[in-house]
C-alpha cells in the first residue's frame, strides 16, 4: 500500500481548485471521469486542452494553458505524456500552484525536482478521483482499501475540529486490522459497529447522480447484486490484512473462484491448479467449467518442472493452488509458482482458506489474487456462508498473455477499457460492476455483517487453533490405532520446510489422519465423538470431524480416492478453540470404542 496516504489526505483535504491538463471533452475518456467526479465532491476543476481552448467542459471554461487562468489553482493534474511534464512543472511554478499531480502511467523525474525545488508536492502515477475515493473511507467505495484507520466518524465535507493526524492511525498490525479496517463509525449516525445494510437498493438523489453511478463516474451503491454498505466494509478489512489493494465478496468461496477467473477466461483458455486443491474445487474447475469451453490441467503443485512444462501452453491463462490445502495440510511453494507464472505473463491465484491471511499472506510471496471461502476461519463461527477475491495489485491486467475482459472494450459500458479507465482499481471494479452485476453470485449482507463481527477475533483464534492443533496431532501420532498423522508442523514431515517459510506460526489447524483398521473403524470414531461435531465443514471455533471415505468423497472410485491422498480409514479433523485437553479427552475415549475396549 502506498506509504504517502496521510500526504494525500493532506493535499486533497486543503485543496479549492484542480487544473486537468489534457482535459477532454469525450464523457467517456478517464479525464472527463476523473473531472466530474472531483467536480461532485466540491473542488473546482479548470479544464487545459489548447484545442478545445473557449469551450465549456461540465461548465467551466477551458483554457489554452496554466497560464492563462485567472482564478488561484490549488493542483495541476496532469494528463499528457510525460515529455510534456517538465514544461507544466516550470508553468505550475510559475503560478504558484501547490501540488503538481501526474496520472496513472505518468512518470517525470524531470518534471517531479523542478517541481519539489520550489517547494510544491509531487504526487506521479496516481488518479485525484481513485484516491480520493480510497481514503475518504466512504462505504460506497467497492471495498478498496483506504490504509487509513479511525475511531472517528466520517463528517462531511469536513470535521468541525481540527483533528490530530487528521483523525487518523496507520497500522500493518493484523491485531488492529482485524478489528478496525474498513470499520470506522458510521458516518451518518455514529454507529460505532458497521450496521447491517438490509436493503435491496439504494435511492439516485437526482437524474444526473443515477447517470453518473451508472456509467461508474462516481463510486456508489446502486443496488443490491453489485455492492452494498456493510459488504463493502467486510470487503476493506479483509483486503487490509492481506495487504491488497481492494477486495469483491460473494456468497461462497465457491463463487469467488468462480468471479475471479471469469474475467480472464473464454472458451478454450485453459487453469492450471493443484492437484492437491479442495475435492469441491477440482470438481468444479474439472467438471462445471468444462460446460464454459474452460479447461483446467490438474498437476503436482509441488513437482515445478510439471507446472513449468503445463503453463508453457498457450491457452493458459491462470495458475491456481492452494496456500495449505485442505484436507492434506501440504503447502505449496508460493515463491516459486510465482516466478513461473510472471514468466508466462499469466497472474497466480492463491486460495488461503485454510491458513487465512493472519498465517500466509500470498501477496510477500508474489501471488497476484488471494481468494478465500470467508464461511470457514475468517467468519469463523460456522453461521455465514461467503467468499472473497483480493486483488495483489502486482498483475498488469492491460499486459498479460492474453487480452481479458479487463483490457478488451467493454459494450456494457459504452466503450470503456476497465483497465484504462481504472486502471490498478480495474479488476475489482469489473468484479462488481460486471461480474457481480451479471452473473449474481452475491454477498448477502447479513453474512457480511456476521463475518465483520467474526473476523475480528481472527488472529486470536488461529493462534488457539493452531497451538490446539500440534497438542492433538501429537497425541494422534503416538496414539497405537493411528497409521499416520499428516500435520505439516512435525519435523519430519515434508511440508515442515515450507510450513517455517511460508506460515507466520503453526502448521494449521485441518489435517487427516490415518486409521489402522480402515473405513468401519473410520465411521465407527466418528459415531462415537460427543464433542467433536461430525460435519462437512471446517475452520469453526467448534471441532470438527468427517470420515471422507464415506461422505465428502464417496462419489469416488476406490482409485480416485487414494489419488486425492485419502484412504478408506482416513479422518479429517478441524481442530477448534475449545480446551485442548476436552478434544483429546474425547477423541481418545472414541479411539477406545473403535479398539473394541468399551461398549
Ligand atoms: N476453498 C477451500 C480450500 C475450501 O475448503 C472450500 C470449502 O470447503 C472452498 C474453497 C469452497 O468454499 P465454500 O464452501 O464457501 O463455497
Amino acid at each position: 500500500m502506498p506509504d504517502d496516504n496521510l500526504k494525500i489526505v493532506e493535499v486533497l483535504s486543503s485543496a479549492k481548485s484542480i487544473a486537468v491538463v489534457g482535459a477532454s471533452d469525450d464523457w467517456r475518456r478517464p479525464s472527463f471521469y476523473v473531472m466530474k467526479y472531483l467536480q461532485k465532491q466540491g473542488y473546482r476543476i479548470v479544464p487545459i486542452n489548447p484545442r478545445l481552448e473557449g469551450k465549456s467542459i461540465l461548465g467551466e471554461t477551458v483554457y489554452k494553458n496554466i497560464g492563462e487562468v485567472p482564478c488561484p489553482i490549488d493542483i495541476v493534474d496532469v494528463f499528457r505524456p510525460p515529455k510534456e511534464c517538465p514544461e507544466i512543472a516550470e508553468n505550475a511554478v510559475a503560478i504558484g500552484v501547490s501540488c503538481l499531480w501526474m496520472q496513472i502511467g505518468i512518470n517525470s523525474e524531470e518534471a517531479a525536482s523542478i517541481a519539489e525545488a520550489a517547494g510544491l508536492i509531487v504526487i506521479m502515477n496516481r488518479c485525484p478521483k481513485i484516491e480520493h475515493s480510497r481514503l475518504s473511507g466512504l462505504l460506497g467505495n467497492g471495498g478498496f482499501v483506504s490504509g487509513l484507520l479511525s475511531a472517528r466518524r466520517q463528517t462531511v465535507p469536513n470535521p468541525p475540529r481540527p483533528l490530530r493526524n487528521g483523525g487518523y492511525i496507520e497500522s500493518n498490525n493484523p491485531e488492529t486490522l482485524a478489528v478496525h479496517a474498513g470499520t470506522r463509525p458510521d458516518g451518518a449516525t455514529g454507529a460505532r459497529i458497521t450496521p447491517l445494510y438490509q436493503t435491496a437498493s439504494f435511492t439516485f438523489d437526482d437524474a444526473d447522480h443515477a447517470a453518473s453511478l451508472y456509467d461508474l463516474q462516481e463510486p456508489g451503491n446502486v443496488y443490491g447484486r453489485l455492492s452494498n454498505p456493510t459488504t463493502a466494509a467486510l470487503e476493506q478489512k479483509i483486503a487490509s490484512l492481506d495487504g491488497g489493494l481492494g477486495a469483491c465478496c460473494v456468497a461462497s468461496g465457491h463463487a469467488a473462484q468462480l468471479v475471479a477467473l471469469y474475467p480472464l477466461m473464454a472458451p478454450g483458455r485453459k487453469i492450471v491448479a493443484s492437484k492437491q486443491l479442495y475435492g469441491g474445487s477440482i470438481t468444479q474447475f474439472t467438471q462445471a467449467f468444462k460446460n464454459f469451453g474452460w479447461e483446467a490441467e490438474l498437476v503436482d503443485i509441488h513437482d515445478l518442472d510439471a507446472v513449468k512444462k503445463a503453463i508453457l501452453k498457450p491457452e493458459v491463462a491462470v495458475l491456481f493452488s492452494e496456500s495449505l490445502s485442505n484436507p492434506d495440510g501440504s503447502i505449496t511453494d508460493i515463491e516459486a509458482l510465482s516466478k513461473l507464472a510472471k514468466s508466462s505473463q499469466i497472474p497466480l491465484f492463491i486460495d488461503n482458506t485454510m491458513a487465512t491471511s493472519v498465517m500466509c499472506k500470498p501477496g510477500i510471496f508474489g501471488a497476484d489474487v488471494v481468494l478465500y471461502s470467508t464461511t470457514k476461519f475468517m467468519s469463523g463461527h460456522g453461521n455465514a456462508l461467503g467468499g472473497a477475491v483480493v486483488d495483489m495489485g502486482s498483475f498488469d491486467w492491460m499486459n498479460a498473455r492474453h487480452s481479458s475482459l479487463l483490457s478488451d472494450a467493454n459494450p456494457a459500458y459504452h466503450g470503456i477499457r476497465f483497465a484504462e479507465t481504472f486502471g490498478k482499481l480495474s479488476y475489482i471494479t469489473f468484479c462488481h460492476a460486471s461480474v457481480l452485476r451479471d452473473l449474481g453470485p452475491t454477498m448477502a449482507p447479513m453474512n457480511a455483517f456476521l463475518t465483520l463481527t467474526g473476523i475480528e477475533t481472527l488472529p486470536l483464534r488461529m493462534r488457539q487453533h493452531n497451538e490446539n492443533a500440534e497438542k492433538v496431532a501429537h497425541f494422534l501420532r503416538d496414539h497405537p490405532a493411528v497409521i499416520n498423522v499428516s500435520w505439516a508442523g512435525f519435523s519430519d514431515s515434508p511440508h515442515y520446510d515450507r510450513a517455517k517459510k511460508y506460515l507466520a506460526f503453526g502448521a494449521g489447524s485441518v489435517f487427516t489422519f490415518e486409521l489402522k483398521d480402515g473405513y468401519h473403524a473410520g465411521q465407527k470414531l466418528v459415531e462415537n465423538c460427543n464433542l467433536l461435531s461430525h460435519l462437512a465443514n471446517i475452520g469453526d471455533t467448534r471441532s470438527l470431524i468427517i470420515h471422507p471415505a464415506s461422505t465428502i468423497h464417496r462419489q469416488l472410485t476406490d482409485t480416485q480416492r487414494e489419488q486425492a491422498g485419502i484412504g478408506a480409514g482416513t479422518i479429517r479433523v478441524s481442530i477448534g478453540i475449545e480446551n485442548p485437553n476436552d478434544i483429546i479427552a474425547d477423541l481418545e475415549g472414541a479411539l477406545e470404542v473403535v479398539n473394541g475396549n468399551k461398549l
